[in-house]
């Protein structure tokens, strides 16, 4: 099946006794057993559930896992799998979701992880961190915020080298556009708050295993911290998934006209944007994505007129988080990254001028024209 189908026919286990077309939301704690010592497919939904296990299903699919497990919220998803690796060291991209920076700095390296930073898309950079004690490379790619790309074949055939296992972060591209357990990949992470829900209404996160020896592991952690999602946030999921590949172009296209309008403007000193061909990873987006999403970050000439922009800005909504049919725009110095320190910050350009915007679906001339006025001083 294409993966268009798939997004609505993935999970060919969905059967019931009332053949309904849409799996309904199994809104039951328990189950109850079949007899003594015969128990039910589930017994618990915070270990499983009718309606999470449908969409479970569908996610592992549409990433080419052996299985995925559905949590409460992205950094439910990220703080699970990082069991795995107690008292381990692992390598991580410097360029991180402000969320899963904040839980390796400030939590996991206090329950005796150890963290390195390092751009990820310098193969030769990752590989000088290897100690001993590393167990993990984690990965996001393009970058939050500043869209660097890495090259996740490359990073897969090194962290195996070295007997390592690739997470890889894959909200920003979804399945849709790049798979990274085809690219040899052990671990996708979702937050499926972002385009995989779609809608800007239900948090929720994934963490996909290519083996089931893998899944069965994070399950394990999954079930005994208890993190996981609701039936009816799942419903709301997999309903936001089956149209997934129809919103993922929309944004793409209206991606692409944004991030050249941005360029021409005088402005705007520099625009971080995946899909331009002078991009440096743009040779690595070619090979293993099919789209370049729909995040752009900017630079203005001034702090007043970043400021001008978020209040004048209408269409466009000034609101932390991404991924959904409404375009968003985010001041990351205050937000997202608000916990980086101001030195680390500025050395990356994430400074007073700088703006990150998450394209929706609304139509482009609208979206082009409400940045127009929101750039008039
Ligand atoms: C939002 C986000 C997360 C965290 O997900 P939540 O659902 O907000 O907990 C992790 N990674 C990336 C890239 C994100 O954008």
């Amino acid at each position: 099946m294409e993966f268009e189908t798939l997004c609505l026919h993935a999970d060919e286990n969905k059967k019931d006794e009332w053949g309904t077309l849409t799996m309904p939301v199994c809104q039951s704690a328990t189950f109850v057993h079949k007899g003594v010592g015969v128990p039910s497919e589930f017994s618990y939904s915070r270990l499983s559930n009718p309606t999470r296990a449908h969409l479970e299903n569908t996610v592992a699919r549409l990433e080419g896992g052996a299985a995925a497990v559905a949590f409460s919220s992205g950094m439910a998803a990220v703080t699970t799998v990082m069991k795995l690796f107690i008292g381990g060291h692992i390598i991580a991209s410097e360029d991180l979701y402000g969320g899963s920076l904040r839980l390796f700095r400030n939590v996991n390296s206090g329950e005796g992880m150890s963290f390195d930073f390092v751009d990820t898309g310098d193969i030769a950079g990752v590989e000088k961190l290897i100690n001993k004690n590393t167990k993990a490379i984690y990965a996001e790619t393009p970058s939050n915020p500043l869209m660097q790309v890495s090259d996740i074949a490359a990073l897969a055939d090194l962290a195996h080298k070295h007997n390592l296992m690739l997470i890889v972060d894959n909200t920003f591209l979804t399945p849709y556009y790049q798979r990274p357990i085809e690219l040899g990949a052990d671990i996708v992470i979702h937050s499926g708050t972002k385009y995989l829900g779609g809608h800007n209404d239900t948090l929720a996160g994934f963490a996909v295993a290519k083996t089931q020896e893998l899944a069965e592991k994070i399950i394990y952690y999954a079930k005994t911290i208890g993190a996981c999602l609701a039936p009816f946030d799942c419903f709301l999921i997999e309903r936001g998934i089956k149209t997934l590949p129809l919103r993922m172009d929309a944004i793409n296209d209206n991606a692409k006209h944004i991030a050249e309008w941005l360029k021409n403007r005088r402005e705007v000193k520099k625009v971080y944007y995946a899909g331009f061909k002078d991009h440096a990873g743009y040779a690595v987006s070619i090979k293993q994505s099919t789209g370049f999403g729909g995040m752009i970050s900017f630079e203005v000439e001034s702090k007043s007129l970043a400021e001008n922009v978020l209040r004048k800005i209408k269409v466009f909504q000034y609101a932390e988080s991404l991924g959904g049919v409404e375009s968003l725009i985010t001041y990351p110095m205050l937000q997202t990254h608000a916990d980086v320190p101001k030195d680390e910050r500025e050395r990356r350009g994430i400074n007073d001028r700088f703006l990150r915007i998450s394209v929706g679906i609304e139509n482009i001339k609208d979206l082009i024209e409400d940045l127009r006025q929101a750039f008039e001083q």
